[in-house]
């Protein structure tokens, strides 16, 4: 047992966490910053406030909640944003976040703007596996996508992780009907050329945007699979607990690269959530699609703070983790943070 659980009388499981639906949660997603180079249309609003710095967490905050998750049984972490890579110091937090024992996953999501310069280091660093944002390949939409990113920036990143050799990369896109919905075989082209996999996200009613409505955008991913499906044949690799997430992925005969379906809209799949998420302001989440947190900065920030006093009320948190989510129901509030707030 390590130091900490050892003097947690409420620890139930001790070294471990566990909810109230017997959901073990053993994967964090930490978000680094709320600030980003991008504004994609269905992340954010064209003209973001964001948070001032003595709300954000800093490195060694970080860090220290990082640290004591994995003491409580988190084997895996992946640093989210926003950006993650406009974070100053990215490099050194991934660093110390490597040489944790106990972790052993380290990934990223990211954009992919800064990878052409930092993936070599990143992956020296310690992270082993990589997930990059890119919805189209066409130069024009790709700016109208993201409103201020540039596609081969973006491509010369894409390749230059390859180089660097990561266990895994996955190309995320976030597909919507109108916009880039004739493109899903293109990508899926485009990852089997690179060898990596692709996932395709329904977009999320996450934060209030108005560049374009969301009933109207929503893609839903039965018919993106029935699409590909007709051109590469694609074979199930059945239940999503043995992935990386909630995706469902599904293989292809003659290519090592899968092609994966994030469906929070068709398909649920709360029953089988492992995660919880730090925004960067410390506010622990213990569902996406839900808004009960716990202040974690608050605990971190007070007067004679000692490591303990994370872990118990890290595990106390457990116990209002929310069954399930609601989106697409009817009635079904809206969530008003933004995916970059939240920590995608
Ligand atoms: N900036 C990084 C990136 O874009 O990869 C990391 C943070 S971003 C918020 C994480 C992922 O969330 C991206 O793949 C993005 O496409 C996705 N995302 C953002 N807003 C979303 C929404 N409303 N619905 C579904 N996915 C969303
Ligand atoms: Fe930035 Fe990622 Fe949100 Fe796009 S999806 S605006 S890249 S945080």
């Amino acid at each position: 047992m390590n130091t900490i659980t050892r003097n947690l009388p409420e620890a139930r499981f001790p070294g471990q966490l566990v909810d109230r639906f017997q959901r073990r949660v053993d994967y964090l997603r930490l978000s680094v910053t709320d600030r980003c180079d991008f504004r994609c249309v269905y992340c954010m609003a064209e003209d973001m406030t964001f948070l001032p710095r003595r709300e954000v967490l800093s490195l060694e905050e970080l860090f220290e909640v990082a640290r004591v998750f994995t003491e409580l049984g988190v084997g895996k972490i992946r640093l989210t944003g926003g950006e993650p890579l406009v974070r100053r110091g990215i490099v050194d937090l991934v660093q110390r976040l490597g040489q944790l024992s106990g972790l052993r996953e380290l990934a990223l999501t990211t954009n992919g703007s800064q990878l052409a310069k930092l993936a070599p280091a990143l992956r020296e660093a310690g992270v082993t596996s990589v997930n990059i944002s890119l919805d189209t390949l066409n130069p024009t939409r790709f700016r109208e996508l993201t409103r201020t990113g540039d596609l081969d920036t973006v491509q010369r990143g894409i390749e230059a992780a390859v180089a660097a050799g990561f266990r895994r990369i996955k190309l995320n896109a976030v597909i919507l009907r109108g916009r880039n919905d004739d493109e899903v075989l293109t990508l899926v082209r485009y990852a089997r050329g690179l060898g990596i996999d692709i996932a395709f996200i329904e977009e999320m009613p996450l934060g209030q945007i108005i560049e374009h409505d969301r009933s109207l955008s929503l893609a839903d991913s039965d018919s993106l699979r029935r699409q590909i499906d007709a051109v590469f044949p694609l074979s199930s690799e059945g239940d999503p607990r043995g992935s990386a997430g909630p995706a469902r992925y599904f293989r292809m005969h003659d290519s090592p690269s899968r092609v994966g379906f994030i469906s929070p809209h068709s398909n649920n799949f709360c029953h089988l959530c492992n995660r919880v998420r730090l925004t960067v302001s410390g506010r622990l989440l213990l569902c996406l699609g839900n808004e009960h947190s716990v202040d974690l900065r608050a605990v971190l920030r007070q007067q004679g703070y000692r490591s303990e006093h994370l872990a118990a009320a890290i595990i106390a948190a457990m116990d209002i983790k929310p069954e399930r989510h609601h989106f697409g129901e009817d009635g079904a509030t809206e969530i008003v943070r933004f995916m970059n707030m939240t920590g995608g």
